[in-house]
């Protein structure tokens, strides 16, 4: 057989058939892909161009570089696409990119998403590695790119020419009948799919793609309306037609039985998607949905969530609401009118959501620190009030499926905040330097769970550290130590808050060191005990505070206790360690049923219910002071095992085998020895 002679390829087109591969960078923040990339490939797809997605994200940290050699030489990309979404993956992105161009000349590096397309320019210029950006919709441009389209042709593109940086001005936006026509949820595009499915099961489920832009604009989101045409060039939202999703649906099915939907521009479209979903027999109650609301519900809503969706099983479903600061006036500002509701409106709301799903679902509230509404200490101190108020209520009225999240706002590039309020917002070195100034602890000694990049300036720094170590001190008392949160809600009301800053005040916001750091429970337990005691009328609404303070002392060194192996050694005639014992006035671990009588009885006639609490390994076991006189402490006489099981048969207090279980775990966990 003759040697072929080699075909001489056409002018402007690519050597090898081109291949793209996106490459969500690893992020301590964010596991989630950003829902159009799955989009993108099968539009490519359709378009006859390979493209798959690397979700580094996914990885520990030493697996990282191994597994992006290992699929980079597998997939053999022409193209590299980093997606540059969240300003939170801004580091991922630089380093990734910078790595990958140092080891390959070839592969071109293209970046896109929110942030890329906002600093558009800037960005190109900044970083020499990355090669192009694309501002907007990604479909047709890189499509076109992909093909070897002269990129002066390729809309959307922002590249490089010997002249400098050029940019041509997003006119490719997406039609709905493009965007229907491609599947946003084929997961086999990711490599170790089944790894993101069980990373995604595990928090909110796969993200469903509706659509894209909003019709609204909360002053700090950065995928608002008007956010929408400085890093999109989009005026308008689009959404894909109710079939398509439902037939995303159905592919979806394959893969999880979680889902998650948060795009609410139109609720008439979701309820419509709903309707058209209880027609498909093969997908009614196939699906969890988590739901992320932008407007509270409606019961025609409630109603059709309820016929469509698996109920709760031990993972229960969630809705998100977002009302974002607990003063009405400052929400209506932040939100806008048409997106306001008052807390009171809300609070019917979550009645309505019972109403119709019981306690099925769980409902988030997040709230977020810092707002340009909430100017002032004053402000912000009514904030936090109001807020750690609510979630008392909510526990003292037995709401046990609203959770509240009062965490830091992260204030999205392109937002309305993030225009306003940052000096040169358009430089990429404004957000580096932020983020590294953050990270490295130089703006704040505190925890934060954001990139707040955003702080009033009307706030003094040792407002927002009193703000932050108020904010501290609560958060932890309601998580390690939620008798004494709600015991102190219940009798001091809105005064708690008073109390916690007098001590902040007065003990710790001058102390050198890193409060948050060095945060000692068992100070404040004093402090709290002292200030109390030290003032009489705050003493008469809370007499038992020096009982309770006692307890709680007890419980901090339960939780400290270091672990020890199991030892079922049991001794003829063992003795009790008092250590491990703990007798009160009140059974303080009930709290349901301690509010209730503290409301009923009044603090001034309440009677008390001398009550033990035995600290072991994993739990401190309650009982009432006569069970416990009547059982163990019979121990302290010097009576053997047999003598304690003979007289508990005599005297019918259980039956042996609870005995032998209690006296079995008294022994492991050092009460017993
Ligand atoms: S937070 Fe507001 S502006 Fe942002 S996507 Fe949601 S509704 Fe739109």
């Amino acid at each position: 057989m003759g040697r072929k002679d080699k075909k001489t390829p056409p002018e402007n087109k690519p050597l090898i058939s081109p291949g793209l591969l996106l490459i969500n960078c690893p992020s301590e923040y964010f596991v989630h892909i950003p829902m159009g990339t799955f989009g993108i490939c099968d539009y490519l797809r359709q378009k006859n161009i390979k493209a798959k997605i690397l979700n580094l994200s996914l990885y520990n940290r030493d697996e990282i570089y191994k597994k992006l050699g290992y699929y980079l030489e597998l997939f053999q990309p022409t193209h590299i696409g980093l997606i540059f979404h969240w300003q939170e993956t801004a580091g991922g992105v630089i380093r990734l990119s910078e790595y990958i161009k140092s080891r390959t000349e070839s592969i071109k590096i293209i970046c896109g998403g929110f942030t890329a397309g906002y600093f558009g320019e800037n960005l190109l210029e900044k970083c020499n590695f990355i090669d192009f950006i694309i501002k907007g919709d990604p479909e047709k441009p890189l499509e076109m790119l992909l093909k070897g389209t002269d990129v002066c042709k390729v809309p959307n593109l922002i590249y490089r020419n010997p002249e400098g940086i050029k940019s041509n001005n997003p006119s490719y936006f997406i039609d709905r009948k493009t965007l229907s026509n491609i599947s946003f949820c084929d997961l086999t595009f990711l490599y170790d799919y089944d790894l993101y499915i069980k990373s995604v099961e595990n928090r909110m489920g796969f993200p469903v793609f509706i659509g894209r832009g909003c019709i609204f604009s909360c002053r700090y989101c950065g995928g608002s309306r008007k956010a929408f045409r400085l890093h999109s060039g989009r005026a308008k939202p689009i959404a894909r037609s109710i079939e398509s999703v439902i037939s995303d649906l159905r592919r979806l099915k394959e893969f999880t039985g979680k889902i998650y939907l948060c795009y609410e521009n139109d609720r008439t479209y979701i309820k419509n998607l709903f309707r058209a979903l209880k027609r498909e027999n093969d997908l009614v109650k196939s699906f969890q949905l988590n739901y992320g609301a932008w407007r509270l519900f409606d019961k025609k809503f409630l109603e059709l969530y309820r016929d469509i969706f698996l109920p709760s099983n031990s993972d229960k479903p969630f809705f998100e609401l977002s009302p974002e600061v607990f003063v009405d006036k400052s929400r209506e500002k932040i939100k806008g009118r048409k997106l306001f509701y008052s807390m009171r409106e809300l609070e019917e709301n979550l009645n309505l959501i019972r109403s119709h799903l019981g306690e099925d679902v769980n409902v988030y509230l997040f709230f977020s620190r810092y707002h340009d509404t909430v100017t002032s200490y004053n402000d912000m101190k009514k904030e936090i009030t109001g807020i750690f108020r609510l979630s008392h209520n909510f526990f003292s009225n037995n709401v046990f499926n609203v959770n509240i999240s009062y965490d830091h706002l992260s204030t999205d590039i392109a937002s309305l905040c993030w225009e306003k309020y940052t000096d040169n917002p358009h430089e990429l070195d404004t957000l580096i330097s932020s983020i590294r100034k953050i990270k490295s602890h130089e703006l704040y000694s505190f925890p934060f769970n954001n990139l707040c990049v955003y702080l009033p300036r009307t706030l003094s720094e040792e407002d927002v550290l009193r703000c932050e170590m108020l904010i501290f001190v609560l958060n932890y008392l309601e998580r390690f130590f939620p008798e004494l949160f709600h015991i102190l809600f219940s009798c001091l009301e809105e005064k708690t808050v008073d109390l916690v800053e007098e001590i902040i005040n007065s003990a710790y916001i001058n102390k050198p060191g890193n409060f948050f750091a060095t945060f000692d429970f068992c100070d404040l337990l004093e402090r709290i005990r002292h200030t109390l005691t030290m003032q009489k009328t705050l003493f008469s609404q809370i007499p038992f505070i020096e009982d309770l303070t006692n307890f709680l002392i007890k419980k901090s060194s339960f939780y400290e206790r270091p672990w020890t192996p199991a030892s079922f050694y049991h001794t003829s005639h063992p003795k009790l360690d008092n250590a491990f014992i703990s007798v009160n006035e009140h059974d303080y671990l009930n709290m349901g049923i301690f509010l209730r009588k503290l409301k009923k009885e009044g603090v001034k006639t309440l009677n008390a219910e001398m009550t033990v609490f035995i600290f072991l390994i994993d739990e401190i076991l309650s009982m009432t002071y006569e069970t416990y006189c009547a059982t163990i402490k019979n121990f302290e006489k010097g009576i053997s095992l047999n003598e304690y099981y003979g007289m508990m048969d005599r005297k019918h207090i259980f039956n042996l085998s609870y005995h032998k279980d209690l006296i079995a775990r008294l022994f492991q966990s050092g009460v017993l020895y």
